[in-house]
């Protein structure tokens, strides 16, 4: 039996998304994969109202969160994390040599935009690095709010991992500023894991032209460079599968449901899960900054989130536990991807008929 997805990645693919990735393959050094190649650019671009290029990479999303640290820090990384994939961005660093420092908040609550700007006033850092939607703990922080300060720092190169907002919770990458988003296909693109995505601003161009060891595979400027020279093809084999399916879902996300379409779906589904998080249990983290995209519910009840996954399994869905030290003090349910309003519903039924409550 099939079972539902509502993890916060790897999302619920649709049937047709499937059957894109068994497309006979093609050659990586052909006209036809210097097409497809660039028709998913000219798509991301409008997904994310931006001029910036835009890579693409055949690994998850953290490939080129790891790339895009280490390639565009000369002098000193800020991490801002509020949960563990903003944590993810400091280890980075710190394995590859670059220099950086962590300033963290409480699990559950957002970054406070003036923490950044007594941080970046000392004149310490020439990059930020940051999560839109902290999936650990259901939290989105203010990143309008954030791009403000930022602005104040034309030498800091501003980059934000939005692996699990991008396509579900509306973000303009030009107007505030951002030099390199990240995000992952397998969350709200809503096709399966192996492909990643990022923009990469003029700005962060010319400073990695600065920085010496950028590494080979995730060297993001390299990256670049080629796909200039070589009509949009990458130095090394992509997964062409992913390709596929990726240019396929960016038309349906684009032209059948329309792109605002999808943002609206996704807080409608927000606002459900979240009423009946507050009606049934209660919510963990700061209620002014939930996330769009995936709900962090505090388990009041001391229930056994195990055994209601179990229960799930029966009945052909999942959900998730709670990231690392909130497993089973909180669960996790995604409304992600292509995910339904009935969907969600027809999930919440289940959930209330399995704890009988
Ligand atoms: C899933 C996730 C990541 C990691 O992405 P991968 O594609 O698994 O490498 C990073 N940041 C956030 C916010 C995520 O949700």
């Amino acid at each position: 039996m099939h079972t539902k997805l509502f993890i916060p990645g790897p999302v619920d693919v649709r049937e047709d998304v499937l059957e894109k990735m068994a497309t006979p393959q093609i050659g990586h050094r052909t006209k036809d994969a210097s097409n497809l190649q660039r028709n998913i650019s000219e798509k991301m671009k409008k997904v994310w109202n931006t001029k910036d290029e835009i890579l693409l990479s055949t690994s998850s999303g953290s490939g080129l969160m790891e790339g895009a640290i280490r390639s565009c820090t000369a002098k000193r990384a800020a991490v801002f994390s509020i949960g563990a994939f903003g944590k993810r961005w400091y280890e980075m660093a710190i394995f590859n040599n670059v220099e950086a420092d962590l300033f963290e908040v409480e699990m559950g609550k957002a970054t406070n935009p003036d923490d950044i700007d007594k941080v970046l006033k000392t004149g310490k850092y020439d990059l930020v690095a940051i999560t839109h939607n902290e999936t650990s703990t259901g939290i989105a922080n203010p990143i309008e709010k954030i791009a403000e300060v930022l602005n104040k720092y034309p030498e800091v190169v501003f980059c934000v991992d939005m692996v699990s907002s991008a396509g579900g919770h509306k973000v303009n990458i030009d107007e505030l500023g951002i030099d390199i988003v990240i995000t992952s296909s397998q969350k709200c693109l809503g096709i399966p894991a192996g492909l990643s995505i990022c923009t990469f601003s003029e700005k962060a161009i010319e400073r990695a032209k600065t920085v010496k060891n950028r590494g080979y595979y995730f060297d993001l400027l390299n990256l670049y460079k080629y796909i200039i020279k070589k009509d949009y093809q990458y130095p090394s084999t992509p997964s062409i599968p992913h390709m596929f399916a990726l240019d396929y879902q960016l038309d349906y996300i684009l032209n059948v449901e329309g792109i605002e379409n999808r943002y609206k779906r996704h807080s409608d589904m927000a606002g459900i899960v979240q009423n009946w998080a507050k009606d049934k249990f209660d919510l963990f983290g700061d209620e002014k900054y939930l996330s769009r995209t995936v709900t962090a519910v505090k388990n009041t009840r001391n229930i056994n989130v195990a055994d209601l996954n179990n229960e799930l399994k029966k009945r052909g869905m999942m959900i998730s536990n709670g990231y690392g030290d909130l497993k089973e003090e909180t669960f996790r349910i995604a409304h992600m991807a292509d995910t339904q309003i009935e969907d969600i519903n027809e999930l919440l039924n289940n959930i209330e008929d399995i704890l009988g409550i």
